[in-house]
């Protein structure tokens, strides 16, 4: 799977959500990418993030954040591998502790207020708050079980599961595809992968 495939967004017009933008930091580790570690400079970070929407967030980082964004994804990577709701928890607590990701009402240009996390940070400070937040709060409403892991091997990208009865098993239609693909050679040709 390559770059940011629409069916990772709620509402491809719209900005990525940070749930949507945790999910981009996870799968920045890619399997089936060559190298599959995309977090080894910031040139796909960015731009992906440029093209999520939010090339605010991705205009103060720099290289040495690096590391820091490696372990923030490691982590939040286990939100999404957690089998119950507690798991999550101790994962996202102490994050959300360390980020002080307090919620603040801010007032933005265009007059309105809103409640954000992560006011004022930038960077990866900024990423630190704001995206574990936004799990938590996604945890808080929906519990782990919207969230996975790509069933179709070797992918291990991750995803949100929308879908109305919890169902969704891949992380995107070409690792659905490829799947079914498999399925179909295996009922062709027994005995074969
Ligand atoms: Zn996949």
């Amino acid at each position: 799977m390559t770059g940011f495939p629409a069916d990772w967004l709620a509402d491809p017009a719209a900005p990525a959500t940070d749930v949507e933008l945790a999910l981009l930091l996870v799968n920045s580790h890619d399997l089936l990418e060559d190298p599959a570690d995309r977090l080894h400079d910031l040139r796909w970070l960015t731009h992906a993030l440029a093209g999520a929407g939010h090339p605010h967030l991705a205009d103060p980082l720099t290289a040495r954040d690096l590391p820091r964004l490696r372990r923030l994804r490691d982590a939040l990577r286990q939100v999404f591998e957690a089998t119950d709701d507690e798991e999550a928890a101790a994962v996202l607590n102490p994050l959300l502790q360390k980020a002080r990701a307090v919620p603040l009402l801010v007032r933005g240009p265009d007059g309105a207020t809103s409640l954000v996390v992560g006011a004022g940070l930038s960077g990866a400070a900024a990423l630190e708050a704001r995206l574990p937040s936004a799990l938590a709060g996604f945890v808080a409403e929906h519990g782990v079980r919207r969230l996975g892991v790509c069933g179709s091997d070797p992918c291990r990208c991750v995803y949100v599961d929308r879908t109305r009865a919890a169902t969704r098993k891949y992380c995107c239609s070409y690792c659905n595809d490829r799947r079914a693909a498999r399925a179909y050679r295996r009922r062709r040709s027994p005995g074969l992968a």
